[in-house]
């Protein structure tokens, strides 16, 4: 039988970025102050289980009682542009980096062969739901550049192409894939979007 040391440490090497001896080691840090960080822990584990869940209208991360999230909420952020990305945790990036005062919108997937997902299973209704009802002069294509990032980009560009005074654009350089953890850095991203390339002109 696998002993409760042995379990966590292979419940904590799943992690991204933590390899078996990172597990290892964080495991044991937890483990030899049972009444202090084991207890935040498994609290902070608990809440954010409970309560952490995706804004309804960009679809990135917040908790409840604040839905829609601070950024939807914040009137001083220009909704004339919307930043579209694969994941919540892209939005993160931008935030910490804080190089966007427009707003998000998260797909909360991306179309891959390889993992099975097509149109239908990201957030791509609501998206032009968005950018028809609010007003929205400028989206700017923020998916990552390999296969997936590109055929995603693409079915997004194929849905608003069209649609009246709309401006479709792209990111000068892609986000890394799951850069929801790997993070691009301010710079980086600041001149990603800087020397975004007009993809489409406003339809006129
Ligand atoms: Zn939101």
């Amino acid at each position: 039988m696998e002993s409760p040391l042995d379990s966590l440490v292979r419940a904590l090497s799943r992690l991204p970025g933590l390899g078996r001896r990172s597990a290892e080691r964080a495991a044991l840090a937890l483990v030899r102050d049972p009444d202090g960080s084991l207890d935040a822990l498994q609290r902070a584990l608990a809440d954010a289980r409970d309560k952490v869940c995706c804004c309804d209208i960009c679809g990135g991360f917040t908790f409840r009682g604040a839905n829609p999230c601070a950024i939807c909420s914040d009137g001083l952020r220009d909704t004339s542009i919307l930043c579209v990305v694969e994941e919540p945790g892209d939005i993160l990036a931008f935030e910490r980096a804080g190089v966007f005062r427009g707003c998000y919108h998260s797909l909360n997937g991306r179309v891959s062969a390889s993992r099975g997902t097509g149109p239908v299973d990201i957030r791509l209704n609501a998206l032009v739901a968005r950018v028809r009802s609010d007003g929205v002069k400028e989206v700017i294509l923020a998916t990552a550049t390999d296969m997936a990032g590109d055929a995603t980009a693409a079915f997004v560009r194929e849905l608003l192409a069209g649609i009246p005074g709309l401006r479709i654009s792209r990111l000068a350089f892609g986000l890394p894939v799951d850069s929801g953890i790997g993070y691009s850095d301010p710079v980086t991203l600041r001149r990603a979007l800087s020397g975004r390339i007009a993809e489409t002109d406003p339809a006129s």
